[in-house]
């Protein structure tokens, strides 16, 4: 009889929340779809392109329009098939079976996952009480456990809480591991490293078109280090990770900056809305509903009684994400936002919340 081995045995394939919810808050995904004409372009592209051709291993058009939107050097960027891939790929190829890995707790729980598939220790440090990081608490874990990588998410998903720059710097320059900084949701604060990656040795910088750009079906991700790194992780990448409509479409939608810039507004926008709303709730409710100053396209929320509240929410057609004690929520529509605020508020005073 064929054993599975240790580290896949307890594994359960990831399930998003299934069932049809007609509002669905729970991925941070953008509300928005691309506007008509630049969909025909695209579909004109696609029609011309050349199917039976492995892709550009390189992604040449895409890394310079990135490279292009965000003000950096070509030759810094290593694209990959979503962060995802490239999250996989840092953890099994930079460190060497055994050698530890620092996260931080909470962050994002795919850290975890690769770090453990990738047969390494993965080694935690918690934030503060109020979810903020300790960046002296992390220097003295990740010495003590002589980290050969530290990986985390600014602004963090789930807190949506953000570390201001100088800190970044500060731990960056503190520690001789790698320091894999997950920025999926900078392009919603101001505090990305982007512009100085080139001045540190140890530093790689995740980018997403999943979020802000609105194209998480694409799968395409980017690493931004210096060029020591980039000839790594170039080195080590399988050569066709990134399917040429990928290339494509993202090119020409990075290339579309007022688009990007109109979106964004639009995505803060509806952010700010649903911050101020959920303030309100919170203040009608003393006590009993938490709301975390987002930098991100989420709110992460701590109610009295998350479960319930969660469960309510998917009754009245409300897909939220829920974390333990938390709930995060992504900021949606106008429409959407609207259909979340007034079912949670039902909630709060049918008096779910405190049970
Ligand atoms: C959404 C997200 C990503 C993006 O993943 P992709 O694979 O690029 O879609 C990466 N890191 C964090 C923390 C995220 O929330």
């Amino acid at each position: 009889m064929y054993e599975l081995n240790e580290k896949v045995r307890s594994l359960t394939p990831y399930e998003p929340i299934s069932g049809k919810y007609p509002v669905r808050l729970d991925a941070n995904e953008s509300f928005l779809s691309l506007p008509e004409e630049l969909r025909e372009e695209i579909g004109r592209a696609v029609s011309r392109a050349a199917f039976q051709r492995y892709p550009d291993p390189l992604a040449g058009k895409v890394t310079e329009a990135f490279a292009d939107f965000y003000g950096i050097s070509p030759s810094l960027v290593t694209v990959g098939n979503g962060s995802d891939e490239l999250l996989y790929l840092l953890t099994s190829t930079m460190l060497m079976r055994g050698e530890s890995m620092l996260v931080l707790e909470p962050d994002f729980s795919m850290y975890r996952f690769y770090g453990s598939l990738s047969e390494v220790e993965v080694v935690s440090c918690p934030k503060r009480e109020d979810l903020t990081i300790d960046v002296d608490e992390v220097i003295r874990r990740a010495k003590e456990a002589n980290a050969r990588l530290i990986l985390f998410s600014n602004p963090c998903n789930p807190t949506s809480l953000g570390l201001p720059r100088q800190e970044v710097r500060r731990l960056v320059r503190s520690v001789e591991a790698l320091v894999v900084l997950d920025e999926a949701y900078m392009d919603f604060w101001d505090q990305s490293l982007l512009p100085q990656v080139e001045e540190y040795e140890n530093l790689v910088i995740l980018r997403t078109c999943s979020k802000a750009l609105g194209l998480a079906s694409l799968r395409l991700g980017f690493a931004v280090a210096n060029r020591r790194l980039t000839a790594a992780l170039r080195a080590v990448k399988s050569p066709y990770n990134v399917n040429s409509l990928s290339q494509t479409v993202g090119a020409l939608v990075l290339r579309e900056k007022e688009w990007a810039s109109y979106a964004l507004g639009q995505i803060l926008a509806s952010r700010d809305e649903l911050q101020a709303a959920l303030d309100s709730l919170a203040a009608e409710f003393p006590g009993q509903l938490q709301v975390y100053r987002s930098c991100t396209n989420f709110i992460f929320l701590k109610p009295a009684g998350a479960a319930g509240l969660f469960e309510g929410l998917l009754e009245a057609g409300v897909a939220v994400r829920r974390m333990g004690e938390f709930l995060r929520v992504t900021a949606g529509s106008q429409e959407e936002n609207r259909r979340f605020l007034e079912a949670f508020r039902s909630l709060f005073r049918e008096g779910r919340a405190a049970e």
